[in-house]
């Protein structure tokens, strides 16, 4: 690994306390296991182990934090933001270690001990506050703002079960919940004396106060308790250490005591149990909504402690709230924190007695909003019954703006073709329903999108009518991801590969990373860079065996389609290719081909039947294909299971191919195409998303493109798409469905796959069997490469050398620079 040493570094100031040479590392770790936990070495776990270095690199970021905080209230610095329901960080130990810069000396005071850093590293459970990429975003933002030196707050959730783990039997996914905080969280600071009280339910009183002005009292049924857990997150090489500020829900008061003095016991803590439900568990949908009102709960829970915890900062340093826009920037990462825009109007309105004008600018001059899908099922709409039950002020507020803003439509759209209508925030219907995305709109002063193809999809088709209202309210920001945790941490051979040849600029400057196109020519770095790949796919094929007792050849071409299961991202694709492989070696068993590892990975929607059905599919061709002798090493597949944070680092760097075959204008954009890539995987892969954009920039003679595009995909959808007509015109994908609907992959059991052939044949509606031909002839294109070692490493290399542009370092500039109005704030 590529380290900086932080004794070198100017811009530390270190004492001995919290230093960092070996030394004081080794005595602080000791320190930390007797006074902290109780423990000493002779009885130690490797867990105990763990948290002891864990509680040592915290000291030395609290010192930072606190530094952090004086200099941003001392310079009075803006603000960002990110509020988001999810922020899937992953495990902290090892990226912390990176950006301090003390890796390496971390591993000498442990060496000392009789530890090893690897197998500590282990220990950690993963904090998977998140589903996919919508919270591994966040996390990576969180990264790339403190690393920026961006002053900075992330709001969310904090879980007591995150995502659930996934364990499968007999080929199908069980849940398992996620006890992460089981044994202990040593990276966060309970802040039990920053609480705010949450109401929920009851109803609304309005009233004349005593200098006759209209008021509203909100009464409500119950209150929870949102207290406040701080997660620091120090940048890359600098000392900012930003927070990510979690809300715990609590109740009141733990006991009725009324009830417990009568007897009911159980009555009494029956409302503890209620309100601390509200923080226990994470929605597990990716990309689909729930409805259900502990989910509105949860939203509404987190924002209004967010939002009042950045009114608390405010009034710190500021007399009133007139100023608040230009303090904070809030990023409304999809619409699950939309809510907000009306919580900020009641705690102006309402609480701090702000005239509605006034506080409308304040409110939409704070906000700004990203837009993650396309989705019809996936835009959040809330029952109004529903939202008056939980939420009665904010659906008198939400029509408030809504009174106000569909007289300003009508005014500049003479409801042109019904565009108020479309507009409105409240949808008619029986029940009639809250568009979020329309609230989020109309509250922000700044849309973006996603990926160049989605920000334009928007404009055109889901927020046309905003488009045409606010042209000028749209923009784009392409994701992006961190180099330090995809790259660095994850792929220290490659990283140190990389810094041999031109320094370790890349590692804060990804751009940087072009210089390697100069070595393009020296067999001798491609020969190293050949190397790198095989330890990483050993690396991998070992955890493999360990995880699903399926050997696999590293020689191999690995190919790799990890991220959440769902029918629009075509796992069921994939298969269909990995069953026609196989259908040509048993037609022809002498058949030379490049030997290939088709490594699958994923979680499923508890509640998401033809997903599950997916990962059962994958089992049973694996189970089947795996152990033919007739197939030999030509062809394996391999589902991984419980594709997380941790096992991400693990696979992102072992694979030679990354699969990114979404159905066009469905990905908003994708960005494990970008750590794949960054990994110098090359990409086969449609027009869609980010692929667009990484295509663009790494060549297109260096991607396997396939696949109708966006406007294919509707001009077929709308002309009428006739799946069937493919079925019956190709010999192979007949061949290939057959073979499943037989049962052949099923102990003869036709049934168990019939809904998803059935599906495919009837509806297909992400039209898999349109592309299947297309995505056939891009495979053995990428054979034909195969067969060229030589060739294809420089296409490998070229990937990473021109991927900079996906370091979430540059998509926060872009926010920083086109919405948030903010700059860094170093600290010495
Ligand atoms: C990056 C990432 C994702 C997102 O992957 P996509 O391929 O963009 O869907 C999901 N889960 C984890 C754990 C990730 O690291």
């Amino acid at each position: 690994m590529s380290q900086q040493n932080n004794l070198d570094h100017p811009k530390l100031d270190l004492h001995s306390r919290t230093g960092t040479n070996a030394d004081t590392l080794q005595r602080a770790i000791l320190d930390n296991l007797f006074y902290i936990q109780g423990r000493f070495p002779d009885v130690a776990t490797p867990h105990d182990w763990y948290q002891a270095v864990a509680y040592t690199v915290r000291d030395r970021q609290l010192h930072r934090w606190v530094k952090t905080a004086q200099t941003y209230k001392k310079q009075k610095s803006r603000s960002v933001c990110y509020l988001s329901a999810e922020f899937l960080i992953g495990p902290m130990l090892g990226s912390n270690l990176v950006n301090l810069g003390i890796e390496d000396e971390v591993r000498e005071a442990l060496s000392a001990l009789g530890q090893d850093l690897d197998v500590l590293l282990e220990q950690e459970p993963e904090p998977g506050l998140g589903n996919g990429g919508l919270g591994r975003l966040a996390a990576c933002y969180m990264d790339s703002l403190a690393t920026l030196e961006i002053p900075a707050i992330g709001y969310g959730i904090r879980y007591e079960f995150g995502i659930f783990h996934q364990r499968i039997e007999n080929g199908w996914q069980k849940e398992i919940s996620d006890q992460w905080l089981h044994l202990g969280n040593p990276w966060e600071v309970p802040r039990p004396l920053l609480t705010f009280r949450v109401n929920l339910g009851g109803h609304t009183e309005h009233y004349t106060d005593d200098h006759g002005n209209h008021r509203v009292r909100w009464e409500p049924e119950r209150v929870v308790l949102g207290v406040a857990h701080d997660t620091p997150i120090i940048g890359y090489g600098v000392n900012n250490t930003n927070l990510l500020r979690l809300w715990k829900a609590e109740a009141e008061q733990s006991f009725d005591f009324e009830a417990f003095n009568t007897g009911d016991y159980y009555a009494a803590v029956e409302e503890k149990v209620k309100s601390e439900t509200i923080s226990k568990v994470l929605y597990p949908n990716d990309e689909a909504i729930s409805g259900k009102t502990l989910r509105l709960e949860q939203q509404y829970f987190f924002v209004s402690c967010s939002l009042r915890d950045m009114i608390r900062i405010h009034l710190q340093q500021e007399p009133d709230l007139s100023n608040f826009h230009e303090k904070f920037a809030a990023q409304l990462n999809d619409t699950h924190p939309a809510i907000a825009v009306a919580e900020l109007m009641r705690l102006l309105v309402d609480e701090h007695h702000m005239d509605w004008n006034p506080a409308w600018s304040v409110a939409s001059r704070t906000f700004s909003y990203t837009n993650h899908t396309l989705l019809p099922e996936a835009l959040e709409t809330w029952s109004l019954p529903l939202l008056q039950q939980v939420l009665p002020r904010h659906v008198e507020i939400i029509y408030e703006i809504n009174m106000r803003f569909m007289d300003q439509v009508r005014v500049l759209t003479h409801d042109v073709c019904g565009a108020v209508t479309r507009l409105s925030i409240i949808e008619e219907g029986e029940p009639k329903r809250v568009r979020m995305a329309n609230l989020a709109c109309v509250g922000s002063h700044a849309i973006n999108g996603v990926a160049a193809l989605h920000t334009e999809l928007l404009k055109k088709t889901t927020l046309n009518d905003f488009h045409n209202l606010w042209p000028e309210k749209f923009l784009n920001v392409t994701n992006g991801v961190t180099p330090r945790r995809f790259l660095l941490l994850s792929n220290p051979k490659q990283s140190k590969l990389i810094s041999d040849r031109i320094g370790e600029g890349w590692i804060t400057d990804l751009e940087k990373l072009r210089g390697l196109e100069a070595h393009l020519d020296d067999a001798g770095f491609r020969e190293d860079w050949r190397r790198v790949k095989r330890e990483n796919k050993e690396a991998l094929a070992k955890l493999l065996k360990e995880r699903t007792y399926v050997d696999v050849d590293p020689q191999s071409l690995f190919s790799v389609q990890a991220k959440r299961i769902h029918e629009y991202k075509r796992q069921h694709l994939h298969l269909l290719y990995v069953v026609t492989l196989y259908n040509r070696i048993i037609n022809n068993p002498n058949l030379s081909m490049a030997p290939r590892v088709h490594i699958l990975g994923g979680k499923a929607a508890p509640g998401y039947a033809m997903a599950k059905l997916f990962i059962k599919l994958a089992h049973a061709v694996g189970e089947m294909v795996n152990r033919d002798q007739m197939v030999g090493d030509r062809l394996k597949l391999v589902f991984f299971p419980n594709f997380n944070v941790k096992n991400a680092q693990r696979i992102y760097p072992a694979a030679d191919l990354s699969e990114q075959i979404s159905t066009a204008g469905f990905e908003a954009s994708g960005t494990g195409n970008m750590k794949f890539s960054m990994n110098g995987a090359l990409t086969i892969g449609t027009l869609d998303g980010a692929n667009v954009e990484i295509r663009e920039v790494v060549g297109d003679e260096n991607f396997f493109l396939f696949g109708m595009t966006a406007e294919e995909v509707v001009h077929l959808k709308t002309n009428g798409y006739h799946p069937r007509h493919y079925y019956d015109g190709n010999a192979e994908l007949r061949a290939a469905m057959d073979l499943i609907a037989s049962g052949y992959f099923s102990h003869g059991e036709a049934d168990v796959f019939k809904p998803l052939i059935d599906n495919l044949l009837e509806h297909d509606p992400f039209m898999v069997l349109a592309d299947y031909e297309a995505y056939c002839h891009a495979q053995s294109q990428v054979d034909d490469l195969w067969a060229q070692p030589d060739l294809w490493t420089r296409k490998s290399i070229l990937n990473v050398a021109r991927i900079g542009k996906f370091s979430s370092d540059r998509a926060i500039r872009e926010y920083c620079e086109k919405i948030w109005k903010v700059q860094p704030t170093p600290v010495d």
